[in-house]
């Protein structure tokens, strides 16, 4: 099911998932007038905390979803692992974006990679891996260093293992627990960039500036608007992220990260939903990517994606989150709490975006 005819202010947006994404996807569909009912497992979900209802359920309790479509206008999620017969259960009964094809198209790391380069657009050398003889000869086609992941269910670095000169096959296949994987050349990279794009269920499609990511023990610490990247390299990205949006039929806001080697621009991985690398755009003049995904599944006309300021957005993990107070009394910084219980280590917390007038 399509939605042909923007959803009028009052409408319901279901969303499945709850955590710091869902509840930001909630606040920007409360400013413009919007309800969210949010579906997740957890009883202490942050989003419930703003939301207008909740379903506190398995995403495989269908008595549960069942009561849930009946009650929204609009399905969509904030993490990709949600269960492909999850989201094709709505099939019929409630629109629901972005499609269960995109989903399925990122959840695994084999069909990502093949379509991306099925586009013409370059990725690491790559081979499937279904046992250890398989990965041996992955590793004499590819050669190392190579890094072995998990097809499905990776995130923040967990479910991959880099395999080295002195690293046996044996221990990296043991290292992923024997899981169906996929092994890919080491790219030497310069730097690493997303591109975080949008389109509508008109096909209208609008693409931000390119963040610049660190990471920190796989973990995004910061993004930096504008990248430092040629403009060249900077409109490759982009030009790159619409073909992938536009390929996949997509509707809604999507992160693509990527590599930047020299003048060469390689895709990594996709991530169906709005992303920790997008956060910036919650502060610097533009329409945020969380109203920005609203708006588009909604069949709003996209917003404007134009930047008034550079900006360094800034992950607040663990315990750094008591950092809140001297943040808060910082000119130039915007604070973003997520309002989750225990600040455990490498938790994300909240975030911060510090903004100084734009340069370039
Ligand atoms: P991923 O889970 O695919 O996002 O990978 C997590 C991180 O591992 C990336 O942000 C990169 O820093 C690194 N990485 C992943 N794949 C490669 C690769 N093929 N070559 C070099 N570094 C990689």
């Amino acid at each position: 099911m399509i939605i042909r005819e923007p959803l009028v202010p009052g409408s319901t947006i279901g969303i499945l998932g709850g955590g710091q994404l869902a509840r930001m996807l909630a606040l920007a569909a409360g400013n413009l007038g919007l309800k969210c009912h949010i579906f997740a497992p957890e009883a202490d979900s942050a989003a419930f905390q703003v939301a207008a209802a909740r379903s506190v359920a398995s995403y495989t309790d269908f008595k549960a979803l069942k009561d849930f479509a009946q009650r929204v206008d609009v399905v969509t999620y904030e993490f990709e692992n949600v269960p492909a017969e999850t989201a094709s259960y709505f099939a019929g009964q409630v629109p629901v974006a972005p499609g269960v094809a995109a989903l399925q198209t990122a959840q695994d790391r084999i069909a990502e990679k093949t379509f991306i380069a099925g586009l013409g657009i370059p990725v690491a050398p790559f081979a499937e891996v279904s046992d250890q003889a398989s990965l041996d000869e992955a590793l004499d086609l590819i050669g190392r260093p190579s890094i072995l992941k998990t097809r499905r269910f990776g995130y923040d670095g967990k479910g991959q293992t880099r395999i080295d000169g002195a690293k046996s096959s044996a221990a990296a296949w043991a290292d992923i627990a024997k899981a169906p994987a996929i092994l890919e050349g080491f790219v030497r990279f310069d730097k690493e960039i997303s591109v975080i794009a949008a389109r509508g269920w008109d096909g209208q499609i609008a693409v931000y500036d390119v963040p610049e990511n660190h990471h920190e023990n796989h973990i995004l610490r910061t993004s930096t608007v504008p990248a430092a990247i040629s403009p060249e390299t900077a409109a490759t990205a982009r030009r790159l992220g619409g073909e992938v949006i536009a390929a996949l039929d997509y509707v809604g806001v999507i992160g693509i990260e990527m590599f930047v080697a020299g003048e060469d621009v390689i895709v990594n991985e996709i991530a169906p939903r709005v992303h920790n690398s997008g956060h910036w755009t919650m502060d610097a003049g533009c329409v945020s990517q969380f109203e920005q995904h609203i708006r588009a599944i909604c069949g709003w006309p996209l917003g404007s994606v134009e930047r008034h300021a550079d900006v360094v957005m800034t992950n607040l993990l663990g315990s750094e989150i008591n950092r809140w107070r001297e943040l808060a009394v910082e000119p130039g910084v915007r604070l973003h709490v997520y309002g989750k219980g225990e600040a455990r280590r490498g938790r994300k917390m909240g975030h911060f975006n510090r903004l100084t007038p734009r340069q370039g």
